[in-house]
């Protein structure tokens, strides 16, 4: 099936071919026919499925057909996205997939002058991709009137819900017009995310694509097992010597839980001489885009995250993930590891595990119905760390050479997983090899 098999117009499939997207995506060619056909649509989908493409992609199909001009201090289709890496890059897709049919786009965010995002919207605009808080501060302020949305995208709505955007969405809807069509996708659907959509949608239809565990299969994914205090060793060796037949590292994003977290492993590693940039909530909005525009570019190949801020990063060619520390609720995991393996392309993701986040890796295996292959530690490890603590502060002497390459376990399929079976009960596995 090809996109023009999907009804789209030509100006879209115009924006498309410089995309040179072969074919549609699952969720694209579910969802793009229905909401054509100006259906609401609750999407069970995440990022990296092609989802801002399938709502947008018919979403500016229905605003040219509809042919209602722009008003002042209006818009017309509204997507809601709970960050600002996500909201600026659904605008950028927004124009991309617009250009050709004259949509006027604009981002209203925390972090931007309110000013400007006044004079953004002054004269309307097509699509307003907003995060709700500034959006309602604008509406207050009288700078915007939601009254004429003809489309609504609520966007990520379970990440909007983590992260206390439940009222702001709310009070939202009571601001729009009850004629609308409305789009609602979430990645995952607790209870609570079932009731919202039901306070949004009507008779909606329903997609769903890449259930958590899918996404998962795609990716190859370790397990080192090691002490909290030897994670840093760890990074450090593998940033260096790669890691296995998957050694390249051309691009690398690693997370931590806490933005704390992010900064110290930036900080140690620039100690080590590897140089790598940081993002997270209290990164002021220049350093953020600062950041991401350096790694993208490939000028700072490492980036360190945490879940927040990553949450919509879109950047291509991410080879590894490495989860310096595992989440504590096993639906981000696999939104990390999504970071890798994007649109169809397979990648690798590494998770540190100490003692105390065991019962997180428990969980995440439940959640993803696999067992993740345990790579031990590098041969040398002890002694490579002991040398990388004492040469922490002198990096350029360390050409010795005597690295060995850190070889992981055989890839799934190869030589068959690390099975429940080869693992001793109760005896961890960071004790099978040599302490010093
Ligand atoms: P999204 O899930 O919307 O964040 O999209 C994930 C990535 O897939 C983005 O980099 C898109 O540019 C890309 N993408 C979207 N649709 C397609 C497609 N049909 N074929 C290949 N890549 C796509």
């Amino acid at each position: 099936m090809s996109f023009s098999d999907l009804g789209l117009s030509q100006p879209v499939l115009q924006a498309l071919a410089l995309k040179s997207y072969d074919s549609p995506t699952p969720i694209q060619r579910d969802a793009i026919p229905t909401l054509l056909k100006g259906r609401d649509l609750l999407g069970i989908a995440q990022t990296g499925t092609g989802k801002t493409a399938a709502f947008m992609l018919p979403s500016i199909d229905r605003l040219v057909a509809s042919g209602r001009g722009l008003r002042p201090h209006t818009c017309r289709m509204l997507v809601l996205a709970p960050t600002r890496e996500l909201a600026g890059q659904i605008a950028d897709s927004a124009r991309a997939y617009g250009q050709f049919a004259g949509m006027k786009v604009a981002t209203v965010f925390g972090g931007t002058s309110i000013n400007m995002n006044r004079r953004d919207v002054s004269r309307g605009v097509d699509v307003l991709v907003a995060t709700p808080g500034r959006l309602i501060d604008l509406v207050e302020q009288r700078a915007l009137s939601l009254r004429e949305v003809e489309i609504l995208v609520l966007d990520e709505a379970d990440q909007m819900l983590d992260l206390g955007f439940i009222h702001a969405l709310k009070k939202i809807v009571t601001m729009l017009p009850a004629r609308r069509q409305t789009l609602f996708f979430s990645a995952t659907m607790p209870p609570a995310i079932r009731q919202l959509a039901d306070k949004f949608l009507t008779d909606p239809a329903e997609v769903r694509v890449a259930p958590a565990a899918t996404t998962a299969e795609r990716v190859d994914q370790f397990v080192s097992f090691c002490r909290q205090d030897e994670k840093q060793a760890l990074l450090t060796i593998m940033l260096r010597v790669g890691f296995g037949d998957r050694g390249n590292m051309d691009r690398v994003l690693i997370f931590t839980r806490t933005k704390h977290g992010a900064d110290r492993v930036v900080k140690l590693l620039a100690g080590n001489g590897i140089a790598a940039a940081a993002i997270h909530g209290n990164k002021s909005q220049p350093q953020r885009e600062k950041a991401l525009a350096a790694f993208r570019s490939g000028d700072v190949p490492i980036l360190v995250a945490t879940d927040i801020a990553a949450r919509g990063i879109d950047v291509s060619g991410v080879s590894h993930v490495i989860n310096f520390e595992l989440p504590n609720v096993p639906e981000q995991y696999v939104h990390r590891i999504g970071r890798t393996a994007r649109a169809g392309a397979a990648g690798v993701a590494v998770s540190f595990c100490a003692e105390d986040e065991r019962p997180y890796l428990k969980d995440i295996e439940k959640l993803t119905r696999q067992k993740v292959d345990v790579a031990p530690l590098p041969a040398n490890f002890n002694q490579e760390a002991n040398r990388i603590k004492a040469t922490r502060k002198n990096v350029a002497s360390d050409t010795s050479g005597e690295e060995r390459r850190w070889e992981p376990r055989p890839r799934r399929g190869e030589v068959g997983r690390h099975a429940g079976a080869v693992k001793p009960a109760g005896r961890p596995r960071q004790r099978q090899r040599a302490r010093g």
